[in-house]
């Protein structure tokens, strides 16, 4: 799969080296059409949207809706208005924290969530006031179902899981988190920031309440995120944040607020980068998720399979049903040391915690180094990866 002519910066140089760009779980790179989008929206289309008379405010609205449809058709969402624009997963996540809570927390409130959560899918829960209860997982990386059964108390308010783990690479059963959770009345939110860019996700099919991801994790700009809702639940919510748009009518006795999804988007967004998430979807939509997915698979197994013939390498994250996430240790070498001498030869990891603190506490480790894979990598990328780490062995002694 040629993609790699339309991704400008995979022709750069690094310390003299071809780069090999591993770190696409923490950010993609942009396809031309993406970067075009937002040079050409600059250009010839700057303008606030929604409120203005003229000719451009008119056309950069259109875009801008036209993205949501398309966003709400990707996930196979319901309604359009249940697909809202935010700046990323992370303030998806705080946006339902924090409405949902003034709505239905009472002040002795338990939330659920994984043991393989993001902070980003730990704090703004913590924030509310709320009792975290983990989902255990084994060594494997599996999510022990029986244990989060047993979880539930007449205190548990929201399953907050994700469907990707960063750190070990798990598809998380979300189908069955949401059935277990539909069946103690409970509403389910996932955290979709590593799913959309490697699986076809429908949210209807999963029967999810809530769905969060982050536009550039998806070959898309930064700035820009969704988080999906069901109707019934997002009109049921009080807003996030207050200010233009987000109003019917104002006074200074009294506001009422806009419909959906108006409601949850105060203030001016971010809409150049939504209509380049658009083209980010429409590339994701032309090479087939399914076609990257199964390219990712065969990058993943590949890179795995290299990897374990490595001397001292440990892998964390082996369940059966995995995606695109490869984290190791070499023997007792600290990560970072690992990343700066593949760096030196031009490849791009991640080392560190990966905002999962809890799985390393689990495994009882500082961090790891983790390589993720993107449509645009190859297997020749992997070799020049794995023959790096054989390369700087005897300086990790
Ligand atoms: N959730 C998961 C699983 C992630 O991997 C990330 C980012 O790495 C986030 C949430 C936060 O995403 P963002 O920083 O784009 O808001």
């Amino acid at each position: 799969m040629n993609l790699r002519s339309q991704f400008p910066i995979l022709n750069t140089q690094v310390h003299g080296h071809p780069l090999v760009y591993l770190d696409n779980a923490a950010t993609t790179q942009k396809p031309l059409r993406v970067i075009e989008a937002l040079d050409s929206y600059y250009r010839t289309l700057n303008s606030n949207i929604h409120r203005g008379a003229h000719h451009l405010a008119a056309e950069a609205t259109e875009r801008y809706e036209d993205v949501r449809r398309q966003v709400q058709s990707f996930i196979n969402a319901r309604h359009s208005h249940e697909i809202v624009f935010t700046r990323g997963t992370t303030e998806s996540i705080n946006l339902v924290a924090s409405s949902f809570s003034k709505r239905y927390f009472t002040g002795d409130d338990e939330v659920i969530v994984s043991g393989m959560e993001h902070h980003s899918d730990i704090v703004p829960w913590q924030l509310t006031g709320a009792t975290l209860r983990p989902i255990p997982f084994s060594d494997e990386g599996v999510l022990d179902l029986e244990a989060y059964e047993r979880l539930f108390s007449p205190k548990t308010r929201i399953v907050a899981v994700n469907h990707v783990s960063n750190t070990l690479g798990t598809v998380n059963p979300v189908v069955d988190i949401v059935r277990i959770a539909h069946a103690h009345g409970v509403p389910v939110l996932i955290d979709g920031a590593q799913s959309v860019s490697h699986l076809k996700v429908d949210v209807q099919a999963i029967g999810c309440d809530f769905y969060c991801f982050s536009g550039h994790k998806m070959y898309g700009p930064m700035g820009v995120g969704i988080m999906y809702g069901r109707e019934e639940l997002l009109n049921e919510l009080p807003p996030y944040q207050g200010g233009g748009e987000m109003i019917e009518n104002v006074t200074f006795e009294r506001t009422t607020y806009n419909q959906l999804p108006f409601k949850f988007e105060a203030g001016t967004p971010s809409v150049g980068d939504v209509i380049g998430l658009g083209e980010a979807v429409n590339f994701m939509q032309e090479v087939g998720v399914d076609n990257i997915a199964a390219h990712e698979d065969d990058l993943l197994r590949f890179a795995t399979d290299g990897l374990s013939r490595i001397p001292g390498a440990r892998i964390f994250g082996t369940a059966p049903h995995k995606t695109t996430v490869l984290s190791f240790l070499i023997g007792d070498a600290h990560p970072y040391d690992v990343g700066t001498l593949l760096d030196q030869l031009g490849i791009a990891v991640r080392t560190g915690h990966h905002c999962t603190q809890p799985i390393m506490d689990r495994y009882g480790i500082p961090g790891t180094v983790r390589a993720s894979f993107a449509v645009y990598n190859t297997r020749e990328e992997v070799e020049t990866f794995l023959a790096a780490l054989e390369r700087i062995m005897p300086m990790l002694q």
